[in-house]
């Protein structure tokens, strides 16, 4: 039984609409899909309606953008109750922030020599339920000045890039108290991508176990190293966590990353499932 709890639609920054999403992850052979858009549930109803056509599990689930001492990093909440109204709150404040700010990244690149507008952001990405980074990359990959995401966000977006601007995250144990208080389970999403290793050291991590019940790891994803791979299956094994697997899958926003490319095992869906039940959380929204 194949199972990957991390995918985008676009919804967020994937590219595939959720019923495209879970059609190919019926394609991939795979019985389990998570869907964890950034910051939203809006994906998830069709998803899951989708899922009962297709004959796929659809886990629900979110990505929260949060931050630990300045560094962006991300966590995975599965089985929220899709009603909490402080987690809608969030979400919502989260999103806002990254909207909010499309006109400031676009009036920077102007002053660079990049000639995109707003409504160059908004025609690549119109069933987004807010406009960020990968969709000022897209209208630029659409605009012709750049190749593919990575090269906007290299040269561009990322911090530290002339199209950077600042927006508000959540923090990061906050986060994990927020996905609790709604039913869900939350796990580390690629705890040692890009650099967030220097953050969420090993001892950060056993910290937020210990004082805010902290769920699972990723283990298993394409921006982790076959070194990192081991030390997280390590530790998230001495810390009794659950260890997932994914693709993080965005369509054609990320290469490299195909559906079913990182899996995570049944015996670690099932403790996922019934920390999300034993929480009063929701595997159908
Ligand atoms: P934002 O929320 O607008 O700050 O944009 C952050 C999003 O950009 C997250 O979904 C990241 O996964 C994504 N991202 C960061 N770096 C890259 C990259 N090099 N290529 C594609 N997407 C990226
Ligand atoms: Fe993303
Ligand atoms: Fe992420
Ligand atoms: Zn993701």
């Amino acid at each position: 039984m194949r199972i990957d709890l991390h995918t985008h639609s676009a919804v967020s920054d994937g590219t595939d609409s959720p019923t495209r999403l879970v059609m190919k992850a019926a394609s991939a052979g795979l019985a389990v899909v998570g869907l964890t858009d950034h910051d939203t549930f809006d994906g998830l109803a069709e998803a899951q309606a989708a899922g009962a056509r297709f004959g796929v599990r659809v886990l629900p689930g979110v990505e929260i953008s949060c931050n630990q001492d300045g560094h962006e990093v991300h966590l995975l909440g599965y089985g929220c109750r899709t009603d909490a109204p402080d987690l809608l709150a969030e979400l919502a404040r989260l999103r806002n922030s990254r909207s909010g700010r499309l006109l400031r990244m676009v009036q920077a690149l102007n002053k660079a020599g990049i000639d995109i507008t707003t409504d160059d952001v908004h025609a690549v990405a119109s069933s987004a339920s807010s406009l960020g980074r990968p969709h000022v990359a897209d209208a630029m990959i659409a605009e012709g000045y750049v190749a593919d995401r990575d090269e906007a966000f290299r040269d561009w977006l990322d911090v530290g890039r002339p199209g950077f601007v600042r927006r508000y995250s959540c923090d990061l144990a906050t986060g994990v108290d927020l996905i609790h208080r709604s039913g869900g389970a939350a796990v580390l999403a690629h705890p040692w991508a890009r650099g967030a290793d220097a953050v969420l050291t090993p001892e950060r991590i056993a910290a937020l176990v210990r004082d805010h019940q902290l769920d699972g790891l990723e283990v298993d994803h394409q921006d982790h190293t076959a070194a990192q791979r081991a030390m997280l299956f390590d530790l998230g094994g001495r810390l009794g966590l659950v260890r997932t697997g994914s693709s993080d899958y965005h369509g054609t926003g990320k290469t490299n990353h195909e559906l079913g490319c990182n899996t995570t095992r049944e015996t670690a869906h099932r403790e996922l499932c019934t920390r999300i039940q034993l929480r009063g959380g929701a595997l159908r929204r």
